[in-house]
């Protein structure tokens, strides 16, 4: 770690990304707070033009700022989406300074926006681990989880419904069946009723057979069957007969 001047109103500190510039006293909004330096790049010298590190600051088309150096503290200020400093650019004095555009508190990180070329460069394809963007993603993670939950109930409730259908239609036709065989047992109640109620109607004939209707209309004509055997019917000739010969 860099030692800082302790009237300084700012250390060297762990930050999401590594090591990130914190406040150590309030800051106003408005101080200047930091100068960004190094030495200045030359666009037209070869040499100068050659060198390519992630602190480079461009001031113009010419002249670059070399922020590599250690003894730049600045170079330790992460970038933000939503910063609470900016760089304040002075292209004719060749001079860069961090410069509040927010109250910031102590313990606070400063940080100030890259710019767009940083970001697409450097930033964009690792992701930008800013607080916003932190806050963008975690929010975007929410919603995708809460997307999935509510896709996921959307599914459970769908399957419920078909179960329940299902569980409906087997209980519809095992309702059916059961009237069915219901009615079947039903008939083939009806039905043995009915020939339990013939074999006993044949018994009564039966017992009346053998009983009491001897003496009623089956009775009379056993008489006559009786009478025609033993000759009785044929009397009246015989004594037509009889009568004849006489
Ligand atoms: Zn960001």
């Amino acid at each position: 770690m860099p030692t800082i001047p302790s009237n300084k109103p700012y250390r060297v500190g762990r930050s999401l990304t590594g090591l990130g510039l914190f406040a150590t006293k309030p800051i106003k909004k408005g101080t200047k707070i930091i100068r960004y330096f190094g030495p200045l790049l030359d666009s037209k010298k070869k040499k100068d033009d050659a060198i390519e590190n992630k602190y480079l600051f461009e001031l113009n088309d010419r002249w670059t700022i070399d922020g590599s150096v250690r003894k730049n503290i600045a170079r330790y200020i992460n970038h933000a989406c939503k910063p609470n400093a900016e760089s304040d650019v002075k292209p004719r004095k060749r001079k860069v300074f961090i410069r509040a555009i927010k109250n910031i508190e102590p313990g606070e990180e400063i940080n100030y926006d890259y710019g767009t070329d940083y970001f697409k460069a450097y930033l964009k394809p690792i992701g930008c681990k800013c607080t916003a963007c932190e806050k963008k993603r975690k929010k975007k993670r929410a919603e995708a989880r809460a997307e999935k939950a509510r896709l996921k109930a959307k599914a459970e409730r769908k399957a419920l419904k078909k179960a329940e259908k299902l569980a409906k239609a087997k209980k519809q036709l095992k309702d059916k069946l059961k009237q069915k065989l219901e009615a079947k047992a039903e008939r083939q109640a009806k039905l043995k009723l009915k020939l339990n109620g013939h074999s006993n109607g044949a018994k009564a004939n039966g017992k009346s057979l053998n009983g009491k209707s001897l003496n009623g209309h089956a009775g009379k004509s056993a008489t006559k069957m009786v009478a025609a055997k033993s000759g009785i019917l044929a009397k009246p000739q015989q004594l037509r007969e009889t009568r004849a010969s006489a």
